[in-house]
């Protein structure tokens, strides 16, 4: 007898999401209608033009801006229907971010930005320092410790932002143009590392992105134009 395989629901689901930006009388349709879906453990790329809506489907689906129609599941749950109380706790334990520019917080060393995450959730000091060094260890930083973002190069600097992502073993990552500001050979290592940590416990990613060779380090991509998948 065959075995049915049981199907993995969706980390993240967009159905019909529409979001127009409105600057006085000028009206931008930003996203017109976007499905997607996103399973367990997949790195999908969102690639278009500037201006395509890469970046709004981001912030979206990471809880940062809301849409005007459709639905965002995250986790089967609908964050449309969301107080903001109730969004930042679920950004907060489900989701990481990793931004073009890096992000960190420059007055902090490498350390506690990485635990920056682990902190405001609540997580014991003693497993919060732990996690921290596995976590340095696991992206070659852990030398770099204690010192601060600014005497670290770009790639380092990406690589502490990953760990800082994906510290808390979140259920999705979303990064936004993450190699944009690397080097070729420093993007396709940060990739790596992206994908291997992140499949250590099942992330899965969505990675806006106009790098065709983080394309190719992808599962699938999805091609944007004028705010629809193409
Ligand atoms: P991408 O990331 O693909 O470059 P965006 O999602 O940033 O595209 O932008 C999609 C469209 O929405 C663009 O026309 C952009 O100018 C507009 N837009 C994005 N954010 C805002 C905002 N906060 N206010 C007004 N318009 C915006
Ligand atoms: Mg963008």
């Amino acid at each position: 007898m065959m075995a049915t395989r049981p199907t993995a629901s969706p980390v993240l689901a967009l159905d019909g999401v529409r979001k127009t930006y409105r600057l006085g009388t000028h009206v931008v349709p930003a996203l017109q209608g976007v499905d997607l879906q996103l399973q367990p453990g997949e790195m999908l790329a969102l690639t278009g033009p500037s201006g395509s809506g890469k970046s709004t489907i981001l912030n979206l689906a990471g809880l940062i801006d809301s849409a005007d129609a459709g639905q965002i599941l995250l986790r089967g749950q609908d964050v449309t229907q969301l107080d903001t109380a109730s969004a930042t706790l679920l950004r907060r334990d489900a989701i990481g971010f990793v931004f073009q520019s890096f992000n960190l917080v420059p007055v902090m060393t490498v350390a506690e930005n990485v635990d920056y995450p682990l902190f405001l959730a609540g997580v014991p000091a003693a497993e919060r320092q732990q996690r921290v060094a596995a976590m340095l260890e696991a992206v070659g930083l852990h030398e770099h410790a204690q010192h601060r973002p600014d005497a670290l190069s770009g790639g380092q600097r990406q690589r502490v932002a990953i760990a800082r992502a994906l510290v808390k073993r979140p259920a999705l990552v979303i990064a936004d143009e993450p190699t944009a500001s690397l080097d070729s050979h420093t993007a396709d290592q940060v990739l790596d590392l992206m994908r291997e940590q992140g499949h250590g416990h099942g992330a899965a990613f969505l990675v806006a992105t106009h790098d065709a060779r983080l394309l190719g380090r992808c599962d699938r991509a999805i091609a944007l134009l004028d705010g629809k998948i193409q």
